[in-house]
């Protein structure tokens, strides 16, 4: 995996507003926010993408990620958020060490946008879901 600026936040070398930490977790501000208290929390494992990730890092985010949103409405007074977490250049990816964004949506109107366009399931549902599901075995 190649270096990442998350990894040299790990190792200390570069500053970062740190929020959370434990045995596998970071989470700390966003240097570019979207909002007021827009937080990162990343795996310590050098993971580039989410599917790449150990059950044990995925468990450890699990936990971690609704105790932070829990703090970052508290403080922020955000009534909404979005969890954001971006898989390779083509999803917007620009940091290649798995990370999830917490994002509160502030009455200013200041968040996530969402461009959201649905296309139809169509009729090989059954078919698509069923390969899925194989393959998630
Ligand atoms: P993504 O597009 O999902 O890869 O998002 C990467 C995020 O990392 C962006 O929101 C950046 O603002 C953020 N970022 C990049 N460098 C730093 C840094 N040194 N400290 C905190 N956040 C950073």
């Amino acid at each position: 995996m190649a270096e990442t600026i998350f990894a040299k936040i790990l190792r200390g070398e570069i500053p970062a507003h740190k929020v959370y930490e434990d045995d596998r977790v970071l989470a700390f501000l966003d240097v570019n926010p979207l909002s007021r208290g827009h937080t990162l929390v990343i795996p310590k494992e050098p993971a580039e993408t989410l599917d790449q990730l150990s059950d044990e890092s995925s468990a450890a985010i699990g936990r971690a990620l609704p105790r932070i949103a829990r703090a970052v409405l508290k403080v922020t007074g955000a009534k909404a958020y979005n969890v954001l977490q971006n898989n390779g250049p083509g999803a917007h990816q620009a940091v290649f060490h798995v990370h999830f964004h917490i994002i509160p949506k502030l009455d200013d109107g200041s968040g996530l946008g969402i461009g959201w366009k649905p296309i139809k399931l169509g009729d090989d549902g059954a078919t698509l879901a069923a390969a899925i599901a194989a393959a998630a075995k």
